[in-house]
């Protein structure tokens, strides 16, 4: 008989599937890498607490990163939110933050900021620029996981959603994690006992559910999630404030560089648009190697 149940862990050989408050483990019916964190699956019973995935359900977001073989590997699903967390140490990576809009823009996952470590002394540049990025209606949290400042709200804003934290290493996303998870060692222990080795199970992502509702998935893997298979097209489609003049560029496969009759250069020229994030964007096209 086929349940449905949703993947709380990828483990090194097999995957975790959470059903009725249980945890089951699992092999999936075809390769283990095309199940990610957050699925929901059916799967039916094969042994006590074992089972076998038979199908991954229709999907609402996938965030993926590249694999070998110029493949992409599914690594996060259903993902309704992810929060770009920033701090003034190690100092805010402008380009980082454009390259994680721009992906979820494109993936049809809300994405909002967090600037972290508030109880440090604050830089202005940082300041101004989260200021363009509140003007183009992205949400910034302003919190420290020391002092406990603004977490109070931010699990608010994680309440019903399947929410991800992205950013650089050190801005303090584990920190956030375990005051929004305080059981968080404990869940990584269970899951991992599951299994029956005694050995310490690695993990490459694991969903965590709040207690004030909401799910957190805590991804290593997707921590700095790729371009991926963005084309330039796309990549501006990340930028909300080109989309209202791309309609107005000469041609219509404007690649906004130096294309003859350009608007949304034309915008940034005249200030209509802030000449830092458009700059970003160029930079970004050479990333991507055009
Ligand atoms: P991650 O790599 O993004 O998961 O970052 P961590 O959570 O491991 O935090 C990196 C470092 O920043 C640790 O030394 C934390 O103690 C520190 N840290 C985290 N949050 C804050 C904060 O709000 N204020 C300050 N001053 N330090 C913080
Ligand atoms: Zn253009």
């Amino acid at each position: 008989m086929s349940m449905e149940g949703l993947v709380i862990a990828h483990l090194g050989q097999s995957i975790a599937v959470e059903h009725e408050n249980k945890i089951i483990l699992c092999q999936p019916l075809r390769r283990l890498e095309t199940v990610a964190v957050g699925d929901k699956v059916s799967w039916s019973l094969t042994a006590p607490d074992q089972g076998r995935i038979e199908a991954v359900l229709p999907r609402r977001s996938l965030l993926a990163r590249p694999a070998r073989n110029n493949k992409v590997r599914p690594v996060a699903a259903n993902i309704d939110k992810v929060f770009v967390v920033i701090a003034v140490e190690p100092y805010c990576d402008f380009l980082l933050i454009d390259q994680y809009l721009a992906v979820c823009e494109n993936n049809q996952i809300d994405v909002a900021l967090i600037l972290n470590k508030i109880d440090l002394v604050q830089s202005e540049t940082i300041e101004k620029e989260l200021l363009v990025y509140q003007c183009l209606d992205y949400q910034v949290h302003r919190v420290s996981s020391i002092t406990g400042l603004g977490l109070a709200e931010l699990k608010l804003a994680l309440q019903n959603e399947v929410s991800l934290l992205a950013g650089q290493s050190g801005v303090g996303k584990s920190s956030i994690t375990n005051v929004m998870v305080p059981d968080r060692n404990l869940k990584t222990n269970s899951v991992s006992e599951t299994t029956k080795h005694g050995r310490h199970t690695t993990t490459t992502a694991t969903l965590y559910h709040i207690d004030t509702g909401g799910d957190l998935i805590d991804s290593p893997g997707v921590a700095i999630f790729g371009l991926a298979d963005l084309d330039i097209q796309q990549l501006a489609q990340g930028y909300r404030e080109f989309q209202p003049l791309s309609g107005n560029c000469q041609f219509n496969d404007c690649r906004h560089h130096h294309d003859k009759g350009c608007a949304v250069r034309a915008a940034a020229e005249n200030g209509n648009i802030t000449m830092t994030r458009y700059q970003r964007f160029l930079k970004l096209t050479q990333k991507m190697g055009h």
